[in-house]
């Protein structure tokens, strides 16, 4: 199998070549650049063939955001935020814009490696199998059985409990936005609703969480979504 190429954009010299050290480290190929018009030529000239790009949004000719569209348009690349700015609606519309994650400066390289796997993992999600499987400690969640097992004993979901699991299951270890998950699963017109959320994800946890109030499975990401924790077992 040949090795994932990335594009790294960031124009901070020495954490730029600390990732791109890391990366290759890791086996992947890596087209390191520091400015938003390298990495608009870049991605328009090779997009097909690039299978993540790591995004600094600071950059000396604009802001990194401007390259969403273009990732978007010229490849199925997955897509990584490396942001200095912790603000949430940034973040939110970033994420709805078609960023499959963020990461908040400083950040650990190992934290780094960790999202980049479950990046590339759901990237081009549309043509590679879908997530179906889902295990974490004593949970089990099978996509295709319809079918989601605590210590062995089926747990009963209603069908809005289910969908919401079900989509998040489908992105495990990713955030996922509150509007992304009224949209999908209650529809386009409840994308308003956060207060469902906030019951439904209560009631899924007292019913798959050891210790509701502390999750360790469904995470709440502080103003933007929900991640499901990744999985044990794959
Ligand atoms: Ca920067």
């Amino acid at each position: 199998m040949r090795s994932p190429t990335i594009v790294l954009v960031e124009d901070d010299t020495q954490l730029r070549s600390t990732i791109k050290e890391a990366l290759q480290v890791e086996g992947y190929h890596v087209h390191a650049c520091a400015s938003v018009a390298d990495a608009r030529a870049l991605l328009v000239h090779s997009g097909a063939k690039v299978d993540a790009v790591l995004l600094d949004l600071g950059l000396p000719d604009g802001d990194g955001a401007e390259l969403l569209p273009v990732v978007r348009t010229h490849s199925s690349a997955a897509l990584l935020v490396l942001s200095a700015r912790d603000a949430e609606p940034h973040k939110i519309s970033l994420l709805d814009a078609g960023a499959d994650d963020y990461l908040v400066k400083p950040f650990s390289l190992r934290e780094l490696m960790a999202r980049m796997r479950v990046a590339l993992r759901h990237q081009g999600t549309s043509v590679r199998p879908a997530v179906r499987q889902y295990r974490h400690g004593t949970l089990d969640v099978d996509l295709e059985a319809r079918r989601v097992l605590r210590d062995g004993a089926p747990v009963h979901l209603t069908p809005h409990e289910y969908a919401l699991l079900a989509r998040l299951v489908r992105c495990a270890g990713q955030v996922v936005t509150h509007r992304q998950l009224l949209a999908d699963v209650w529809g386009a017109d409840c994308v308003e609703h956060t207060h469902y959320l906030r019951l439904y994800m209560g009631q899924l946890r007292a019913k798959l969480e050891a210790q509701p109030a502390q999750p360790q499975l469904l995470l709440t990401e502080p103003g933007v979504g929900y991640r499901l924790a990744e999985p044990t077992e794959l």
